[in-house]
């Protein structure tokens, strides 16, 4: 088991000692090279989604991620990580644009948005959630399972290879939402 951290910027540390407690290996993904890697999932960390887009473009990652998810690698996104994948931004900048979902960035204000609360994940109980100047889902596809809500607001959810969060789960004292990728999603 091998799973690869998007490593440009932003929280990619906090996911690869989630991931060494699970005591799964894994890598950082730095440049278009590190992409053909052998994985067996890949994640996106919180960050600044627009720093994060404009790096994978400047370096000419945007195309080869879009397929290597498009043929099933699985990908888990949180915060930064989710705005890269959804289909549809509320305001446009440079991302994959693979799930069938429309984001809205710091949709909890910019300044006074960090907070943290626990609250139910589909098929794992209550968790904690750390929220930090974190987007939202505004609307999702047919073919998408929302897996958590806070306050009306979807904070969490699936499409195929492809999971996301709005919150920090690697900012918790939990694991379920490291497990629960690397259990459902990356060992088939
Ligand atoms: N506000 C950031 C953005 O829009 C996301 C914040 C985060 O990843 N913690 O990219």
């Amino acid at each position: 088991m091998k799973i690869g951290i998007l490593a440009l910027q932003g929280a990619f540390a906090e996911h690869r000692k989630k991931l060494e407690e699970l005591k799964a290996d894994s890598f950082e993904i730095r440049n278009k090279k590190d992409l053909y890697h052998d994985m067996e999932g890949i994640i996106f960390p919180g960050g600044e989604s627009t720093t994060m887009g404009k790096l994978l473009k400047d370096l000419d990652m945007l195309e080869v991620l879009k397929s290597k998810i498009k043929e099933g690698l699985p990908v888990f996104g949180t915060c930064a990580g989710m705005i890269l994948l959804a289909g549809s931004l509320e305001e446009a900048s440079p991302h994959l644009g693979l799930m069938d979902i429309t984001v809205k960035r710091n949709a909890y204000g910019r300044q006074l948005g960090s907070f943290y609360t626990e609250e139910e994940f589909k098929g794992l109980g209550r968790i904690p959630m750390t929220f930090i100047r974190s987007p939202y889902i505004t609307k999702v596809g047919k073919e998408v399972t929302v897996l958590s809500e806070v306050e009306g607001h979807i904070v969490a959810a699936e499409e195929k290879n492809m999971l996301v969060t709005s919150y920090h789960p690697e900012l918790t004292p939990s694991h379920e939402v490291h497990r629960y990728f690397i259990e459902k999603f990356c060992r088939k």
